[in-house]
């Protein structure tokens, strides 16, 4: 399995929303499972297990997580156990469940509310098994996720620096808020005054922002360096719809352009809804003449899953 991570393609798009200059910079195109941000973060986790000597990975996800879809593929490569715990609620078949059951991992469906409870259980099991379990939290959550998106933004920076540009503003699709808070902290720890915008696809205000701000004072701390407070955090909630999962016409309509314009795919629970989402925030606070890069998170066996609703039957 490669773990080698070059720095993924920064692109200008000809579509255009105000007049304004739009990037892509793909981590969709990470070349290990599908790539996306969890490719990116779980690269880092694995680094850790191995330092640890671990041989079982215990994660958790629905059946549409590309998150546990990335860790199965590396657990399968490395020989490791893999079990996934997944709520009952959300587990109808995906191309990502699929490949979680071929890479041979465990899936256990637990309540939404035992969560908790069950993941200690099967850590206690594993352990009484005679295994070393490590675990990553759901989505790739936690300091390691927000390092490797510290990285990202390192190399966001390379390319200004090469290619003799700013962006104004980063956009991209706020889930865990993970993404978004090693974004923050890599603008924090070089000074700049570029805007972070997360378009949350799921999670509302307060509590989204919470998560984020959270997850950057978590690592700045870790790094002994001041903490920050709530109003550096663009975690905008006027664009999840009716929650995880829930689309429009106008995602549905984005996401068919930039498939025949750019011929970039996206799904409508993650990146064709950010991008809508920042389409709309552009518009409403009537940007204008700015650099703007979006990050496209990756997701691509979601974008076959959607294939009939975006391009019909
Ligand atoms: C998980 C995911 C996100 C959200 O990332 P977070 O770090 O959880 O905020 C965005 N896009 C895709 C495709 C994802 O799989």
């Amino acid at each position: 399995m490669r773990y080698n991570l070059y720095p993924t393609p920064v692109e200008k798009i000809n579509l255009s929303i105000n007049e304004n200059n739009l990037f892509i910079k793909r981590e969709d195109l990470i070349s290990t499972s599908f790539g996306g941000n969890k490719a990116r973060k779980a690269f880092l986790f694995f680094n850790e297990l191995q330092e640890q000597n671990c041989n079982c990975v215990i994660t958790y996800g629905s059946s549409s997580s590309n998150h546990c879809r990335v860790v199965a593929n590396i657990a399968a490569a490395e020989g490791l156990k893999c079990i996934i715990i997944s709520p009952t609620t959300s587990s109808s078949e995906t191309f990502n469940s699929k490949m979680m059951k071929f890479f041979g991992a465990e899936i256990i469906n637990c309540n939404i509310n035992k969560v908790k409870e069950t993941i200690n259980n099967v850590m206690h099991k594993t352990m009484k098994q005679g295994y070393k379990p490590y675990f990553i939290e759901g989505g790739g959550h936690g300091n390691i996720g927000t390092e490797a998106y510290l990285e990202a933004y390192e190399e966001i920076k390379t390319f200004e620096i090469e290619n003799n540009i700013n962006f104004d503003f980063i956009f991209h699709t706020s889930g865990t808020g993970t993404t978004q808070a090693g974004l923050i902290c890599g603008k924090l720890i070089n000074h700049d005054s570029k805007e972070i915008i997360g378009i949350s696809n799921a999670r509302r205000n307060p509590y989204g922002s919470q998560v984020v701000l959270d997850s950057v004072n978590s690592y700045l701390e870790e790094l002994g360096r001041p903490l920050v407070d709530l109003k550096k955090i663009n975690f905008v909630d006027d664009y999840v719809c009716n929650g995880y999962g829930s689309y429009n016409k106008e995602i549905i309509n984005v996401i068919k352009t930039l498939l025949i314009e750019e011929g970039i795919p996206m799904d409508l629970t993650y990146t064709g809804k950010g991008f809508w989402g920042m389409k709309e925030y552009i518009k409403k606070n009537q940007l204008i003449n700015k650099n703007i890069l979006f990050i496209h998170t990756g997701g691509t066996p979601l974008f076959y899953d959607d294939l009939e609703v975006l391009i019909g039957g």
